[in-house]
């Protein structure tokens, strides 16, 4: 307690400083820059699960030729945010009854292939680190894709937080959206439900901050955590799919929108850069490999 409490003196001191430090310059860069800044909870965790693969006979789709990455195959993460007000569940997966067969099965018509070998409440059974999906506070889902929101109906104490857009395709009788299956969000629609428009800052420290990114779908959204040792990072949603999306600003072909993705985009880009936080894309494989998962976590 007492490190955790000198830890906490030493960051309000830094933050006090780089205040002070603003207030005497005239460039509103930097005071912009300082507006970013926030007191991250020493006990601030950022839990990591792998929810599911995918593998897919071409990228196309993606708006990437076949050519340009050999990528095929991507993850499907889940986090799980344990802050000293709350747990928050980002990105539900792909849904758990893919689990109920073991190894890959293949969509015959797109020939895409889903993997799901351990459901994210069989994992949490398993590692006991002091929540599951019942007693999860709040639930948010990059979008509404049918690999992001595959524990949706599982989470029987959440307060579900959605972007406008979003929350309109799952309210509507029919929905044209691809990629979304009504089924699995349905009980949604019954929990305590927070309708965003914009940006949302969760807990109201500023720690962990809803970031509106349409365009994926109409309420496509990307998560900001500021974390205590590790710093800010961005969880990417669906933004970007593949390294190469990100590099040259590559549009899925069924991105409800292009103008509105490529907006996001530059929106985005520009809250990594002035925050210098770390950006993970989230279906990339490669990076997954390289994450520390539950029960280890990030601060
Ligand atoms: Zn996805």
């Amino acid at each position: 307690m007492q490190s955790q409490s000198i830890a906490g003196k030493q960051t309000l001191s830094v933050l006090v400083i780089s205040v002070m430090l603003a207030a005497c310059s005239p460039s509103s860069e930097t005071t912009k820059d300082i507006s970013l800044q926030t007191i991250a909870p020493d006990s601030l965790k950022l839990y990591v699960f792998n929810c599911g693969d995918f593998q897919f006979p071409s990228v196309r789709a993606f708006g990437i030729d076949d050519e340009e990455t050999p990528v095929r195959t991507l993850v499907v993460p889940c986090y799980v945010i344990d802050h000293p007000d709350g747990t928050l569940l980002w990105d539900g997966g792909l849904p758990s009854a893919v689990a109920d067969q073991a190894g890959w099965q293949t969509d015959q018509q797109s020939g895409v292939k889903t993997r799901l070998q351990k459901t994210l409440q069989e994992q949490l059974d398993s590692l006991d680190l002091g929540f599951d999906l019942a007693s999860i506070d709040y639930a948010a889902f990059s979008h509404i894709h049918y690999d992001h929101v595959g524990v949706a109906n599982e989470l029987s104490g959440a307060t579900w937080l959605v972007q406008q857009g979003d929350y309109d395709v799952v309210m509507a009788e029919n929905s044209t959206v691809p990629a979304f299956d009504p089924a699995l969000v349905s009980a949604l629609k019954e929990r305590p439900t927070k309708v965003i428009n914009g940006d949302y800052d969760v807990f109201g420290d500023k720690s962990v901050r809803l970031i509106s990114a349409p365009g994926h779908t109409p309420g496509h959204q990307v998560l900001y955590v500021e974390l205590a040792e590790k710093g800010p990072l961005v969880l990417s949603g669906d933004l970007y799919h593949f390294r190469i999306s990100r590099d040259q600003r590559r549009v899925p072909q069924f991105n409800v929108n292009r103008e509105r993705s490529l907006a996001a985009m530059a929106k985005v880009e520009a809250l990594v850069e002035s925050s210098g936080a770390d950006f993970w894309i989230q279906h990339d494989a490669a990076l997954f490999e390289t994450l520390t998962l539950a029960p280890g976590f990030y601060q």
